[in-house]
């Protein structure tokens, strides 16, 4: 089954020959570790010592040629999550002729994407760390094709749901269990090792309090493109809802962090919004037919979880609310937040975190990986039990965290119903929400200053300029354009927004001195354009 390799024969001696004369070849993208992808002619896997091998040979190319910084730590990250110390990716290296003694290689004609998954039993990890980014890995080599074949070196079995990463590639992915079944040494005709880490939102905590990433590089667009190319490969068509025919969504979890008053809280929603209800549960449903509805759904209510990674297959204006147990911060726990705040995601996010310590049902005896604390001294146990918020920690075992996260929740409705009303300032709305324009303004152009002189202490400076070569082509709400004028030798200047192309400044203008002028384009009030070259206008 799925570990046959292709349907594509290969000239077995012809490949054998290429590798014993040519070696392998790698050349590689990216300037740290944490950045780069490489590309390999040739790259080997031995299975019995679970190490990838370069084979040196007289026509062999290594790029970047590191020396010994390859170990500093490594060639790179093979996971998208950035530097973690079980990731990482090198090789041995042996010389060509060394094949002579080495078991017959058995060779993967398909073109290769060799990564790590980071946590395939959980849904938030699958997409944010794995699927999102393979996605746009493939996207960025153009081999990468739908014939690509994805290699899972991360040591474990299928996971929960494997069949997702199925979507991408009509080939069976192999996982490093599969590759041993296949033989002793694999050599991978074309492979690029590697993950783009652009698509990733969120970083776990391992190095400092968990939270967004520091730079940001995706926006909604990325996402829901991604997000539509998963519904096509599911089969789920994004129906046309009859008007009035609006729902909400709440998502449940079956085993644990349970809302403990769902019915009430389902009602309350109803009667709230005019609307129906509907639960899912990964239980309950299938993850196709959980999509589905989510697509056309209105609102989306669940406790923090994995499962909410699927709020990026809402509808544009659909709301996102995101229930905390007690003594957890929704401040400090933002993975959803951040996904449903991506510009152009155009979702509404609103947390409500339980602050009614009767409201919560705690689970002290359970396994310390599902948040039991009876394990720990006394003292430790009692000082838990008695804080009121957990404070911030570092990924992953955090034992204040794991308890309180764990708890079961009674959702206080009036509180419920007080944050929904505070925070969906307007009403969910799929129909009028249409992907917003994200074109920035072009450089202003041909800006000019005359100046001139008054009286001892009076001066004017006219400037001047044309718009923007790409505005023309555009409909645009509102155009603007800021002037910052700076006196030179100063640290400080003036910002000016003007609605027309010209302005004379008189104010604060001195004779007899040198002002440098900024102009720039503004878009509908926060679309900012780059700024034309510096004007040096002397009065
Ligand atoms: N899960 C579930 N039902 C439950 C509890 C968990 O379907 O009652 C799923 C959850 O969506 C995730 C995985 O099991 O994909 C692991 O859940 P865990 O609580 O470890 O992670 P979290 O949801 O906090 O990210």
């Amino acid at each position: 089954q799925s570990q046959e390799l292709s349907h594509v024969r290969i000239d077995y001696h012809a490949a054998l020959l290429a590798l014993q004369e040519q070696g392998t070849r790698m050349v590689c993208t990216g300037k740290m570790h944490t950045d780069r992808i490489c590309r390999f002619d040739y790259l080997c896997y031995c299975t019995e010592a679970e190490e990838f091998i370069f084979f040196h040979s007289n026509a062999s190319v290594m790029l970047p040629n590191l020396g010994p910084r390859r170990f500093q730590p490594a060639l790179l990250d093979l996971s998208s999550v950035e530097d973690h110390n079980t990731q990482y990716f090198n090789f041995l290296e042996l010389p060509a002729a060394a094949l002579k003694y080495m078991p017959k290689p058995v060779f993967v004609p398909d073109v290769t994407l060799i990564l790590n998954r980071f946590n395939a039993d959980n849904l938030m990890h699958i997409f944010h760390d794995d699927l999102l980014p393979i996605f746009y890995t493939m996207h960025q080599y153009t081999d990468l094709d739908d014939e690509a074949r994805l290699v899972f070196m991360e040591g474990w079995g299928e996971g929960s749901h494997f069949d997702l990463y199925r979507l991408l590639s009509s080939k069976q992915p192999l996982l490093k269990e599969h590759l041993r079944n296949l033989g002793k040494l694999m050599c991978f005709t074309k492979s690029y090792v590697g993950l783009s880490k652009m698509t990733t939102w969120y970083q776990y905590g391992f190095v400092q309090p968990q939270g967004p990433k520091a730079n940001i590089l995706v926006s909604g667009n990325e996402i829901r493109q991604f997000a539509s190319f998963i519904m096509d490969r599911l089969n789920i068509t994004a129906e046309e809802r009859p008007e009035g025919d609006d729902y909400i969504v709440v998502f449940s979890r079956a085993s644990n962090r349970l809302i403990l008053n769902e019915a009430e809280l389902l009602l309350t929603l109803a009667q709230e919004y005019k609307m129906r209800t509907v639960t899912v549960s990964l239980e309950e449903q299938t993850f196709a037919s959980i999509v589905q509805l989510i697509s056309a759904a209105s609102m989306l209510v669940s406790m923090h979880g994995a499962q909410l990674i699927t709020s990026m297959f809402l509808p544009r204006g659909a709301a996102v609310i995101e229930l905390f147990p007690y003594a957890v911060n929704p401040e400090q726990y933002t993975p959803y937040r951040t996904l449903a705040s991506l510009p152009g995601m155009d979702l509404q996010y609103i947390a409500w975190r339980n602050t009614m310590e009767e409201n919560t049902v705690t689970y002290p005896d359970r396994p310390w990986d599902q948040g039991g604390i009876s394990h720990l001294e006394q003292e430790e146990q009692e000082r838990i039990l008695a804080s009121k918020e957990v404070p911030r920690h570092l990924c992953c075992r955090n034992p204040e965290w794991l308890f309180r996260i764990y708890q079961d929740t009674i959702v206080d409705i009036p509180s419920f119903q007080e944050v929904l009303r505070e925070g969906l300032k307007v009403k969910p709305n799929l129909k009028k929400t249409k992907p917003g324009n994200v074109v920035h303004p072009g450089r202003v152009r041909q800006p000019k200053c005359q100046t001139s002189v008054q009286a001892a202490h009076e001066a004017k400076l006219s400037v001047s300029w044309q718009i923007p070569w790409n505005l023309k082509y555009l409909k645009v709400r509102e155009v603007k354009y800021e002037v910052w004028i700076q006196e030179q030798g100063e640290n400080t200047y003036m910002p000016y927004i003007l609605p027309q192309q010209n302005y004379t400044f008189s104010e604060n203008i001195k004779p007899f001195t040198t002002y440098l002028v900024w102009v720039r384009c503004i878009f509908n009030k926060n679309l900012l354009g780059p700024f034309a070259d510096v004007l040096i206008c002397k009065t």
